[in-house]
């Protein structure tokens, strides 16, 4: 292969513990010459707190190798030739940052203000006035879009959270509008993986522990899929899965990967 995409959480760490085998395996990637990707519906963080947060757990990555749905959707406005416009934002710190950084006008609510878009992410102070605002905006003819659709977010705990997913479907049962959706498992993101590192479906491979999201995404786009059992998904959910969301491999965690890349 000669592009590895992964999905962060569940797949290399769990909040703030790094997984088994996680940078043993991107540094045997690296060395056997492949490009690496990290992609993650998180839409809360910037691409530089995502670095951060692998180079604590030994995994070096530039920037560029950093692609959150957040980055993405600033990426999809500036392809759409639509930088300067406004924007009205339910989401984090990192989700504003990223689209002030491409020249988004990310604009607090005013009643007498023209929203061209809403963007809705994960937002962990999410509170009915966002939600009305969101609404009224959308109401006046703002185009929604969601970072992702994430139902849930993985705890520290081993339960879970409500995802971004959960916040984008209250703004869409008031609005009575359906978002474009940026993250996995739309393709946006990893089909803009593979144009920016010029590889052909069929030489690259998606690594993930969610099947609805990056086996789904991969299988929509055609690249081989590879599922790790440390996070979402479970043995029970593949058995159970449709044929579109079933994976190449199964490993129970990245050293059984990085067993086989040292054979
Ligand atoms: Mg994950």
């Amino acid at each position: 292969m000669k592009t590895y995409v992964f999905d962060m959480d569940g797949v290399l760490f769990r909040m703030d513990d790094p997984l088994p085998g996680a940078a043993e395996t991107i540094t045997l990637l690296r060395n056997k010459g492949g490009n690496i990707y990290f992609l993650t519906n998180n839409s809360s963080k910037s691409r530089k707190e995502y670095q951060e947060k692998l180079a604590r757990f030994d995994i070096h990555a530039e920037l560029n190798e950093i692609i959150t749905s957040a980055w993405a959707t600033g990426r999809y406005f500036l392809e759409r030739n639509e930088i300067g416009k406004r924007v009205y934002v339910v989401g984090e710190g990192g989700l504003r940052e990223e689209l002030s950084a491409v020249g988004m006008r990310v604009t607090p609510f005013r009643k007498d203000t023209h929203f061209d878009y809403v963007v809705v992410g994960w937002d962990r102070q999410f509170t009915y006035q966002k939600m009305a605002e969101a609404h009224r905006a959308i109401s006046d003819g703002a185009i929604f879009i969601a970072t992702n659709q994430d139902s849930t977010y993985p705890d520290s705990d081993g339960r879970t959270l409500p995802g971004g997913g959960a916040i984008v479907a209250a703004i869409e049962t008031c609005s009575g509008i359906k978002p474009r959706t940026i993250g996995k498992p739309e393709p946006y993101t990893l089909e803009l993986i593979l144009r920016l590192s010029n590889t052909p479906p069929c030489d690259c491979m998606i690594i993930g522990d969610r099947l609805d999201t990056d086996i789904a995404i991969g299988k929509k786009v055609g690249v081989r899929t590879g599922m790790t059992l440390t996070g979402v998904s479970s043995k029970t959910d593949i058995d159970n899965a449709p044929a579109d969301m079933h994976p190449d491999r199964i490993w129970d965690d990245l050293r059984e990967f990085a067993d086989e890349l040292t054979k």
